[in-house]
């Protein structure tokens, strides 16, 4: 049932996101230098700074938090076991027919439009940086944090773009 007098918990929720991501190896400035490396050929006075606060704006969305809070969850929770089969198997395996990683992330994606859309399509293919990284890492289960930090990225760069304009 939902309960009207609930208030959302954002500053607990984005604690959360950010310690979580720094539990596994993510740090702010990890995915503002990749913003920077994306953005500065068409921002030419782009600072890092400006790379930073964009990340950061973009961590604070309800939106964001939400699903992020989710796939992030679901990665945790499937890799100590905790995830029902055959949803577990699926995950652990990143069955490229199961979408949802992808779903979750393009919606982050999508709050800043068709760029922020171009260039999650973009990162999803090239796996840069710190987004390779989890790609490769066959040690542990990082089917919805790659897509999550694509979805930062790029709708960092959206941000950024729309800024500019
Ligand atoms: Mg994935």
């Amino acid at each position: 049932m939902q309960n009207s007098h609930f208030k959302y918990p954002d500053t607990k929720a984005y604690d959360f996101v950010v310690d979580s991501l720094k539990r596994r190896g993510v740090t702010i400035d990890d995915l503002a230098n990749l913003v920077y490396k994306m953005q500065a050929e068409f921002i030419p006075e782009l600072t890092n700074d400006d790379c930073r606060n964009a990340v950061i704006d973009v961590m604070h969305k309800r939106e964001f938090l939400n699903n992020a809070m989710v796939g992030l969850e679901l990665d945790r929770l499937t890799e100590t076991g905790q995830v029902a089969e055959p949803l577990a198997s699926i995950i652990r395996n990143d069955a490229g027919v199961f979408g949802v990683d992808e779903a979750l992330a393009l919606q982050i994606a999508e709050l800043y439009g068709t760029i922020g859309v171009t260039n999650f399509g973009y990162l999803d293919r090239v796996k840069s940086g710190i987004i390779k990284e989890f790609d490769t890492d066959g040690d542990h289960v990082n089917t919805f944090i790659d897509d999550l930090l694509g979805a930062i990225v790029a709708a960092a760069c959206g941000k950024l773009a729309h800024q500019d304009a």
